[in-house]
């Protein structure tokens, strides 16, 4: 019998998902990588890929989780404590001194997340152009803004801007944004850090010690000397654009691993 073009393509579909989940199991033994990086290099891979394929990308993730639809029983001591099984701890990327967010869905299932503590303490530094926007002429705003920017803000108690673009043409550039809809309100008030010279030197955001900042930034060249460490290096957000481009999220998974290791030291 022959099959049809959808059984045909159900069938190679197959065939490549039972040799990815080859690859991803030698993946992980031989590089000792954690589910969730494998799981961020096979969505990288997918997605570009696939790009609109959604449904596919997420069948993929779920069999590459081996914890996936497993259960796990924890008994209630007396004070109502209860001991995360090490699978799910595993799972969440849970350290000793986390803190679990327990939460009730709409639907009354009940979520258990890590909790990302605000550090109160750790200074985030966003450059504008190649880094949120294409530049401050095309301005246009890189895919994810506005979901990076909010998880931004829940992570940092204070967010400044370290930009070349004047301060007034900031202001307009993030009105225009806002406006769009591409950027929260709270970024037309962002504090912009005045500074000078060649570098962005961490030291002129102001009552801020430079181990305490953060900077994103697409260019090495504007790092000061000395303070390689506080940099988080995002691609540069340049023709031709990609609406698939997703190195927000890549700077957000390393920018709630800082704060996670900060708030642990
Ligand atoms: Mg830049």
């Amino acid at each position: 019998m022959i099959p049809t073009p959808e059984q045909a393509e159900i069938f190679r579909r197959n065939t490549e998902l039972s040799e990815l989940a080859d690859q991803v199991a030698q993946l992980m033994k031989h590089h000792r990588l954690t589910e969730d990086e494998v799981t961020h290099v096979v969505r990288d891979v997918l997605v570009a890929m696939t790009p609109r394929d959604e449904s596919f990308v997420d069948r993929v993730k779920s069999m590459t989780r081996p914890t996936a639809g497993r259960t796990w029983q924890a008994t209630l001591t007396p004070t109502g404590g209860v001991t995360l099984p090490s699978e799910i701890r595993q799972h969440l990327g849970l350290l000793p001194g986390d803190s679990v967010a327990l939460q009730v869905q709409t639907d009354g299932t009940t979520v258990v997340r890590k909790a990302v503590p605000k550090t109160g303490q750790l200074v985030l530094a966003l450059d504008l152009e190649a880094t949120l926007i294409s530049s401050a002429v095309s301005q246009f705003p890189r895919p994810m803004l506005f979901e990076f920017l909010e998880h931004c803000r829940a992570l940092f108690a204070r967010i400044v801007m370290f930009t070349t673009i004047r301060e007034e043409r900031f202001r307009v550039i993030a009105k225009t944004l806002v406006d769009e809809g591409s950027a929260p309100s709270w970024f037309q008030q962002l504090e912009c850090v005045a500074w000078t010279g060649p570098t962005k030197d961490l030291r002129f955001i102001p009552n801020c010690a430079p181990e305490d900042a953060v900077l994103v930034d697409d260019l090495a060249s504007y790092v000061h000397p000395g303070q390689e460490e506080r940099w988080v290096q995002v691609e540069p957000f340049e023709p031709p654009f990609n609406g698939s481009d997703r190195a927000l999220e890549k700077v957000l998974d390393e920018l709630e691993e800082r704060v996670r290791r900060q708030s642990h030291s």
